[in-house]
């Protein structure tokens, strides 16, 4: 073992083959399957740091954290970007069936949810088959009452279905808030049946806003079948608060590039997290499968098996992705003018295996793509016609002009997890990790050693 390894390096050492951008991405993509540093990067975080909601003085452990695990693996120019958002804070959620049938039903609140009075509110619920329904009722009709809205997501190996039914949990609340409702209800956007919430953030506008929560799957059930028996009253308390601004940031480090350092490859996954689980797979996994196809190529840089590659790679730990949105990757380009984001990727779908390549590039960088494919397809991965769109991180480096890159994560089972208590470490699987770190490490090194370029044919590159 030891003496192939070192048979290896020699012979990716003769500067014709360390010079065959595809043999060493073929030498790295096996290397990763070997056991990849991926696994001991979420298992770090999420031990270490726990939960990491954005604003917190966890977030801001998170990224001390950052920081450390980066300079120990070697990155180059680690720094962090601060920025300000709001802060939120989870208060006492409770909800209690009155009267016959009493009884306690398991719910939480929804990120930015407003409060009800700390004692709480009884009201009759209103159940709407979906967000339609709810806008078509009529104005003030629903004063005083608790919205309760139903859905029949399913599993979806692309995580199509949480798209389909986002909108309930993210325009819901203020629509019914608009209508009068004094709280608002819906089953968690969960395809598991196990009796836990999924939280996740909703958005207001101008909408002054009222308590927001979600109901366990089992307990949505059984709160839709008390309502088909008859009229049902609830006792609702849920207390969370706004508690002003606090710092949210990105982490940053890099192998730079040897001879076209301002050319990046800026890549990633989100450091913050929901408050209930420990974030492992949203989106501790994607900070730990970047960070690990990285620290590939960093160690096969050290011990002089491969050249420094010709572009920079970066790779961000993104701060508040779950309540703020976009304003990461604004907030990244901000902090680095006068480089040029070439392509962009992030991880943000849990460890499971990569099962498809999507990709937004230049038609010049198609065979580049093609060449990627190859080195993919031992992995089990497809090539797909369909238009990468990156995440929600890297939304305004795609903007910007850079190509972008999706490997495609196997999504059957995330949103049993998906921002629940349950969303830990024993549900990483290693094996599947590993085979993610080899598509990115593959990723990383066909592209950062190129010298075509990638940016989308839509947006015309930045000048
Ligand atoms: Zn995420
Ligand atoms: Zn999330």
């Amino acid at each position: 073992m030891r003496f192939a390894a070192l048979l290896a390096a020699s012979i990716l050492a003769t500067p014709a083959l360390a010079a065959d951008p595809v043999a060493v991405a073929t030498m790295l993509r096996d290397r990763a399957l070997t056991g990849s540093p991926a696994y001991a990067v979420v298992e770090s975080l999420t031990t270490e740091v726990g939960q990491r909601l954005a604003g917190t003085p966890a977030e801001a452990r998170a990224r001390d954290w950052g920081v450390a695990r980066m300079k120990a693996m070697g990155f180059q120019n680690v720094h962090v970007q601060t920025y300000d958002v709001p802060r939120w804070e989870r208060g006492v959620e409770t909800a209690e069936v009155v009267g016959t049938s009493a009884q306690r039903l398991v719910l939480t609140a929804l990120g930015y949810s407003g409060a009800t009075p700390a004692a709480g509110i009884t009201a009759q619920v209103v159940r709407f088959a979906d967000v339609d329904a709810l806008s078509a009722a009529p104005a003030g009709s629903l004063k005083g009452k608790i919205v309760f809205i139903d859905h029949a997501m399913q599993r979806a190996q692309d995580g199509s279905s949480y798209g389909a039914f986002g909108g309930i949990r993210r325009a819901g609340p203020a629509i019914a808030a608009q209508k009068g409702a004094a709280a608002f209800l819906l089953r968690s956007l969960g395809t598991g049946t196990a009796r836990v919430s999924h939280t996740g953030t909703t958005t207001w506008g101008d909408v002054t806003p009222i308590a927001a929560a979600a109901l366990t799957v089992p307990d949505a059930q059984q709160l839709a079948r008390l309502l088909d028996r008859g009229p049902v009253t609830l006792h609702l308390t849920l207390t969370p608060r706004l508690t002003g601004t606090g710092k949210s940031g990105n982490v940053i480090g890099e192998i730079t590039g040897a001879t076209a350092p301002r050319e990046v490859i800026v890549v990633g996954g989100h450091l913050d997290s929901w408050d209930l689980g420990t974030g492992a797979i949203d989106d501790a996994a994607g900070i730990a499968i970047t960070t690990g196809a990285a620290k590939l190529i960093i160690d096969a840089i050290k011990s002089g098996e491969i050249p420094r590659p010709r572009r920079t790679i970066r790779v961000v730990m993104f701060g508040d992705e779950e309540s703020q949105g976009p304003l990461s990757g604004q907030q990244y380009l901000k902090g680095h003018p006068g480089d040029t984001a070439i392509l962009t990727a992030e991880s943000d779908f849990g460890a499971d295996r990569v099962w498809q390549l999507r990709s937004n590039v230049a038609a010049g960088a198609k065979p580049l793509m093609a060449s990627l494919a190859k080195v993919l397809a031992p992995l089990g991965i497809a090539p797909s016609s369909a238009a990468a769109h990156g995440g929600t991180d890297i939304e305004a480096i795609i903007e910007s002009g850079a190509g972008v890159i999706d490997l495609a994560q196997d999504g059957t089972r995330y949103f049993d997890i998906h921002h629940t208590a349950d969303d830990t470490l024993d549900k990483i699987d290693r094996v599947q990790m590993d085979q993610n770190v080899a598509g990115w490490v593959s990723m990383l090194w066909l592209t950062a050693s190129s010298d075509v370029p990638m940016a989308h044919p839509a947006i015309a590159p930045l000048p």
